[in-house]
């Protein structure tokens, strides 16, 4: 083959220069005419087309090809995602589309999973959107690794992702994959040299049975992922018809006012007497009767909601607070969700102002989380808030992540010791360790200490010798509505008579 073309083209090599010998005899023949330079202008001017056609040739190959890479990006960019390269939202719905026609046409069934990470934002604002992108990517990952090929994952953006199944019409297979994607999940993720614990809350929806559409299928699945995440998180649920939309209900109950505040007295260990009331949010729910925290703050936390509950509780004890003994303090919790606002000292401190509420009986109270989201933020609205005469309270502690350095360089108040060691005092001697070791600690740094969850005699006995300062718990009273505050109040720190 190469014989070959070498043949030929030393053959066109032979004739063009045959013609070329035989151009320049003609030409000399017939001098008169100048020839020559017309056949050389002929002969250039070939050469130069020649280039020209091989020139735009290439360029004409090199614009389809780029234009065909365009094209394929763009396909890739309208159907999947550009951080983790999982299908995206489109191609979910494209998916179920074909799901549906297939579903209907075998008569079988399908599930819908829509799994959202739990507090996700915290690693995103305090590691930065690099660690962020990377841990997602990690997740999809484990994700894929956990399914089968025949199962379908997109991310949905931020940090929600979307599981497609084939079910089964009298199995329960979903439970079973939606433990293992939790159990996978559970493994903690390495990213940039730092640990992060992960975990989900997962809705799950099924076709035909829930809904009928992929628009209803996606609501259905929000749904019970958002009541998955109000029952503690790092769990699934699956929709049931019955199932309200509890961030719906939650707003309309906001609307109608029907949150308030419940008082749980803070105790002098020393003297018994009631130092402070700490407000506890109950859900007035129209058809439960009342509900406690735990089924409504997490929802309030990621449907954006807690900042308007916030308010109402303590507009609420703004009122009720000021009908008490002024030398009461009342204390209010808040979502470290709120820290993000750089706004929150002044918010607080405006509408305590404006319900005639001194800002010296105040105690806020945060968890160590809140140090965790936005310790900048956290520090600027704790400086304004103490400032004003506002105590600042660390809750729960021991549970979370705080280290020992912001405890140094936060000005705190007064340290909660979590219930779980108080009520582990009778029977645990690390945990009576624990509880003498965080009250040195915050005493040497000039803290009050609050131990929570006393319930025996015995506990608070023992928390009086080791040098606690407060307490509160059921052994003192349970959280109670405003209207028995004042018989309480009247029972316990009624002056000694005589
Ligand atoms: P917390 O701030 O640690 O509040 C103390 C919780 O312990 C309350 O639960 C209280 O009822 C309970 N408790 C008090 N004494 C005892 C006891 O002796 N034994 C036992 N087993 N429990 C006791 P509650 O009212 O269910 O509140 C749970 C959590 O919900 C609170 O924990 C607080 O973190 C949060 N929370 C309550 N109200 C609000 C609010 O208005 N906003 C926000 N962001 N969170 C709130
Ligand atoms: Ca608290
Ligand atoms: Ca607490």
């Amino acid at each position: 083959m190469a014989t070959l073309a070498i043949g030929v083209m030393l053959a066109i090599w032979l004739s063009t220069v045959d013609i070329i010998e035989w151009l320049y005899v003609y030409s000399r023949q017939h001098a008169g005419l100048h020839l020559d330079e017309l056949f050389s202008v002929l002969l250039v001017g070939g050469v130069v087309a020649v280039v020209i056609l091989v020139l735009r040739d290439r360029d004409l190959r090199r614009e389809v090809h780029c234009r065909e890479v365009a094209e394929r990006t763009a396909e890739r960019l309208v159907r999947y995602d550009d951080i983790t390269g999982l299908p995206n939202r489109r191609l979910l719905f494209e998916e179920l589309n074909r799901r549906i026609v297939g579903a209907r046409m075998h008569g079988s069934c399908f599930a819908l999973f829509f799994l959202d990470l739990d507090r996700f934002k915290a690693v995103n604002e305090s590691y930065g959107h690099g660690t962020g992108d990377d841990l997602l990517r990690a997740v999809a990952e484990r994700l894929v690794l956990t399914l089968r090929p025949q199962d379908f994952v997109a991310r949905l953006g931020g940090d929600e992702f979307a599981v497609v199944i084939n079910a089964s019409t009298e199995k329960h297979v979903e439970h079973h994959v939606a433990r293992r994607i939790l159990f996978s999940l559970a493994r903690p993720f390495t990213v940039h040299g730092v640990r992060h614990e992960m975990s989900a809350s997962i809705g799950i929806t099924r076709f035909p049975d829930d809904a009928d559409g992929p628009e209803s299928l996606m609501r259905c699945a929000d749904t019970a992922m958002y009541r998955a995440k109000s029952s503690g998180r790092n769990t699934f649920t699956t929709y049931d018809k019955a199932m309200e939309e509890i961030s719906g209900q939650l707003r309309e109950s906001l609307d109608k006012g029907l949150f308030h505040p419940f008082y749980q007295p803070v105790i002098d260990l020393k003297t018994g007497r009631v130092v402070g009331l700490e407000a506890l949010a109950r859900w007035d729910h129209p058809t439960k009767g009342i509900l406690g925290p735990d089924a409504f703050i997490a929802v309030a936390e990621d449907s954006g909601l807690i900042e308007e509950l916030f308010r109402q509780m303590l507009q609420q004890l703004s009122e009720h607070g000021k009908a008490w003994d002024p030398g009461l303090r009342i204390a209010v919790n808040i979502s470290p969700y709120q820290f993000r606002d750089p706004k929150l000292s002044s918010r607080i401190l405006q509408q305590i102002a404006a319900a005639g509420f001194s800002s010296q009986r105040l105690d806020v109270e945060l968890t160590e989380s809140a140090l965790v989201i936005d310790v900048e933020t956290t520090r600027q609205v704790i400086s304004e808030l103490k400032a004003q005469g506002v105590r600042v309270s660390l809750d729960d502690f021991g549970t979370g992540y705080s280290s020992l350095r912001y405890l140094r360089e936060l000005p705190f108040d007064s340290i909660k010791i979590d219930r779980s060691f108080v009520q582990r005092i009778d029977s645990d001697s690390g945990s009576r360790k624990i509880i003498e070791s965080i009250i040195d600690l915050s005493h040497a740094l000039g803290y009050e200490t609050v131990a929570e969850g006393v319930e025996t005699r015995e506990q608070a006995t023992w928390l009086t010798e080791a040098g606690c300062d407060l307490a509160q718990g059921y052994l003192f009273s349970r959280p109670l509505p405003r209207d028995e505050i004042d018989t309480f109040l009247l029972a316990t720190n009624a002056e000694p008579e005589g």
